[in-house]
């Protein structure tokens, strides 16, 4: 293969999205390298993918765990195909609040401020509902709509009314960027279909001979000529070991493997480095830091009616997006009804998400050892912050009312988690929240961009590392912090942004 302009590492939300905008430009040449399996055709694609009504949790999959506060191994679901995580995930579309992009900007990142990224936000979407409101669009790659009264399973047409009788008002649009209250989850699925970027975004560019997009090629390494990134190293799907050289490498394996990938190319916390004798390319002790998520809480609750409980039904269908009493940051929790939970032929049982989307504490990733095939570890410490805990407990002790009033109450017939039997006062509610909250899947933050002068940034605001040349990283994990909403579209309004910004003014970024 002749040298490419661009490599770009990991096609998910955001990679498939730079790789698709860079090569709009016929005379940029742009290689698409892939750990995972490439179904380029829809009837091709296996049905996990393709289903939206539930995530897809093992068939594409990474095999993460993490430790969170209480010390147990999770699974932690990362997708390891084309697509990434976006072929994955349970299509959840939506916005951070305006502020979470202005507070970026706040630290040293003043072209993400939420009028800079609004285009960007709308460039992606084809909103089937609202895509003639200034803040939508009604022509990307991504389709999304709502699910009107009709289509609503009865778990989420008794949540939606309990949510009125509990006194919180009716929300029609959760993207609206001033709106709060409950309302029909903007999804970016049609049908069943999960319309990932893969197929919003890669589909119709997959033909310009200018994009070479290679699968099953499993990155170890970013090859470096002193502090210039010149290359990769990577493994195929027979064993074979391989290189390829570049002008620029973009780095977009994710939250957990971007940082992972920089450690094993010799840049991270030196002791981290030392320990398992890689070779030292340059210091940057924040990498695998400042690991931000959502902390997470279920009620889970069983049916009075076996029938209710479906398993090939859409897990999810409507959201509520509220404020905690007494806090400065809007929209800091969100309380999210789940049509079922458990395994299909067990109980009878369906949840009620407490999740907390403003988070003050950070986790951290290491290396677990030299070889790129070990998967780090991984200790999210959620709840470690009192902040988090008090907002979280508080959350569910809103979820909790859920099922003591209203019209959800009616569909239950016993609380499965947490024991009524223990008095869920404020006391057992933190304790619970401090041993059992798990991750909302949304890790972000472990590379996280900013100014020159914060130590613990790596890159900059276009994502151009700080002190490597031709190196940039553009993923969930330049994100300073987790924004107050499911990740997904925040991904690919980066590699929107980043994209553009690539693709009309290459230079900026090094020489080819
Ligand atoms: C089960 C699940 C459900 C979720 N639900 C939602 C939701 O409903 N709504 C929402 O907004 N967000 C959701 N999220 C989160 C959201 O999908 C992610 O935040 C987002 O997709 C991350 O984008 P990314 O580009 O940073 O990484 P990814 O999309 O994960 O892309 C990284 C890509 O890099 C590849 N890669 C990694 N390492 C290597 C390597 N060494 N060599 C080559 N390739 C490599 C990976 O295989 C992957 O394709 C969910 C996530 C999961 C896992």
């Amino acid at each position: 293969m002749e040298k490419p302009d661009v490599l770009i590492i990991g096609a998910g939300s955001t990679g498939a999205v730079i790789a698709t905008r860079i090569s709009e430009d016929p005379n940029r040449t742009v290689v698409l390298l892939e750990a995972g399996p490439d179904y380029p055709e829809l009837i091709n694609t296996p049905f996990d993918l393709i289903n939206s009504h539930n995530n897809s949790y093992t068939q594409h999959d990474w095999g993460f765990t993490y430790a969170p506060t209480s010390g147990r191994d999770v699974s932690f679901p990362r997708g390891r195909v084309v697509g990434g995580s976006s072929a994955v995930n349970t299509t959840i579309a939506l916005r951070g609040v305006p502020e979470d992009y202005d507070e970026w900007a706040d630290l040293g990142c003043p072209d993400w401020k939420w009028h800079k990224v609004l285009p960007a936000f709308n460039r992606l979407e084809r909103d089937l509902d609202f895509g003639d409101r200034p803040y939508h669009g009604d022509a990307g790659p991504i389709s999304i709509r709502r699910y009107p009264a009709n289509e609503l399973e009865v778990q989420h047409q008794a949540f939606l009314a309990a949510s009125t009788q509990l006194g919180y008002p009716n929300c029609e649009d959760a993207n609206n960027p001033n709106d709060w209250g409950a309302g029909s989850h903007p999804m970016n699925k049609l049908g069943r279909l999960r319309v990932s970027t893969a197929i919003g975004y890669l589909a119709p560019a997959r033909i310009r001979p200018n994009l070479t997009i290679k699968p099953n090629s499993f990155v170890h390494r970013i090859l470096f000529d002193g502090k210039r990134a010149s290359g990769v190293e990577y493994e195929n799907a027979d064993g074979s070991i391989e290189t390829i050289q570049a002008g620029l490498i973009i780095l977009c394996a994710g939250a957990l493997k971007s940082p992972q990938i920089l450690m094993h190319s010799g840049i991270g916390p030196t002791d981290q480095l030392n320990q398992f004798g890689i070779e030292l390319v340059g210091e940057e002790p924040g990498v695998g830091q400042n690991l931000s998520d959502h902390p997470a809480l279920s009620v889970v609750c069983e049916a009075k009616d076996r029938g209710l409980i479906d398993h090939d039904k859409p897990i999810i269908q409507t959201i509520l997006r509220y404020t905690a009493e007494g806090s400065s940051k809007r929209n800091d929790l969100q309380i999210e009804q789940l049509s079922f939970a458990g395994k299909p032929g067990g109980p009878p049982l369906f949840a009620i998400a407490a999740v907390l989307e403003y988070q003050f504490g950070r986790g951290e990733l290491r290396l677990n050892s030299a070889d790129p095939h070990d998967l780090p570890i991984i200790e999210n410490r959620f709840c470690e912050d009192d902040r988090d805990t008090i907002r979280l407990a508080a959350c569910m002790r809103d979820t909790l009312r859920f099922t003591r009033e209203g019209e959800v109450a009616e569909l239950i017939a016993s609380i499965s988690f947490p024991d009524p039997k223990r008095g869920l006062d404020d006391e057992v509610l933190t304790k619970l929240c401090k041993k059992f909250a798990a991750s909302g899947y949304h890790p972000c933050g472990t590379i996280k961009m900013g100014d020159k002068s914060d130590p613990m940034s790596v890159v900059d605001q276009y994502g151009r590392a700080h002190r490597f040349d031709n190196l940039v990283v553009a993923d969930a994990s330049i994100m300073p912090f987790v924004p107050r909403a499911n990740t997904n579209l925040t991904c690919i309004m980066i590699g929107e942004m980043i994209g553009e910004w690539l693709r009309t003014d290459f230079d900026y970024y090094g020489s080819a």
